[in-house]
């Protein structure tokens, strides 16, 4: 299917999707083709004029050493109207050396340079590497860079290696985003994380253990709907309040963004893509939730914690 097409096609599903939420309200609402057919009493959805609508964030976002980049990425948030970007380069090279980070660091530094109007840099490190890591912090943080981009698995995120940098991290007043896996179970089974991973990847109950541990520490869960057990994590977060999620991710169940704030409040969920622009948007927009809980998932939740380290964003 070309590209045109299939983004077509997306859009009217989108739509349709919104016709059946209860969320819609006062008025009836027609897809393209209720409305060719004549139905009388009903009002035009216009999707666009519903996704500019928003002003957002992307808090979770990467560009990549090609060439087309961050220039593709800048070109789907303009779109769909996009504000910010948070971008890195996460760092999925083992072992991960102070090399290797620091040239991953060196690729974001270069896009918000590049477009300072538009990106947010996060920077990537190995606690392994503890002087090069701390070292790498403020390096990065006066190039301009916010906070972390999404810290991979070389090392655990509650694994004692990390508490110097994320006490660092807590003194500036930074976010600490971290990818996260929670594999599903089969049949009330839950796999072992032993199969196919790196065995370092960090998984909710590590996030829970960091967040006892450090309760200043602001915690960003990767991408809810990377195809883990997403109530499982909600629920698993729901009694630690510097946990946040991002909603991130290309699986996105039915419901899932309201099962979020149900068990999370609509305070600690992050508007993201991980680079799945339409259904990001398409998927809080389809939500049962309010005008207000929309503004504050894809824009205010993460700016008021940016304000915190004054690093918010205007208006
Ligand atoms: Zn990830």
């Amino acid at each position: 299917m070309n590209r045109r097409k299939f983004v077509t096609r997306g859009t009217a599903g989108m739509a349709a999707m919104l016709v059946s939420g209860a969320s819609v309200g006062k008025s009836a609402l027609v897809t393209p083709e209720t409305e060719e057919s004549g139905a009388s009493g009903l009002q035009r959805y216009d999707l666009m004029k519903e996704v500019m609508k928003y002003r957002k964030i992307d808090t979770h976002a990467h560009i990549y050493w090609t060439e087309d980049s961050p220039e593709t990425q800048l070109d789907y948030g303009r779109r769909l109207g996009i504000e910010k970007q948070v971008i890195s380069r996460y760092l999925d090279v083992m072992p991960g050396t102070p090399d290797e980070f620091r040239k991953f660091n060196d690729l974001t530094i270069k896009a918000i340079k590049k477009y300072p109007d538009h990106l947010l840099g996060g920077f990537v490190l190995n606690p392994v590497y503890k002087k090069e890591s701390l070292d790498e912090i403020k390096r990065c943080t006066d190039a301009g860079m916010i906070g972390t981009g999404e810290l991979y698995y070389q090392v655990k995120i509650n694994d004692p290696k990390y508490f110097p940098i994320i006490e660092k991290l807590i003194d500036l007043k930074m976010i600490i985003h971290s990818h996260g896996e929670c594999q599903l179970g089969v049949g009330g089974y839950r796999m072992k994380y032993n199969g196919y991973k790196q065995p370092n990847t960090s998984i909710p109950e590590d996030f829970v253990d960091i967040a006892r541990r450090y309760p200043e520490g602001i915690f960003q869960y990767a991408h809810i709907g990377m195809g883990g057990d997403w109530e499982y994590e909600c629920k698993l977060f729901s009694d630690y309040p510097n946990i946040y999620v991002d909603t991130s991710g290309s699986n996105n169940a039915e419901n899932m963004i309201g099962f979020a704030v149900e068990h999370l409040g609509e305070d600690r969920l992050f508007f993201a893509s991980d680079n799945s622009y339409y259904q990001s948007v398409g998927k809080i927009l389809a939500a049962n939730l309010t005008e207000r809980q929309k503004q504050k998932i894809f824009f205010d939740n993460y700016n008021n914690l940016l304000k915190k380290g004054g690093r918010g964003i205007d208006g």
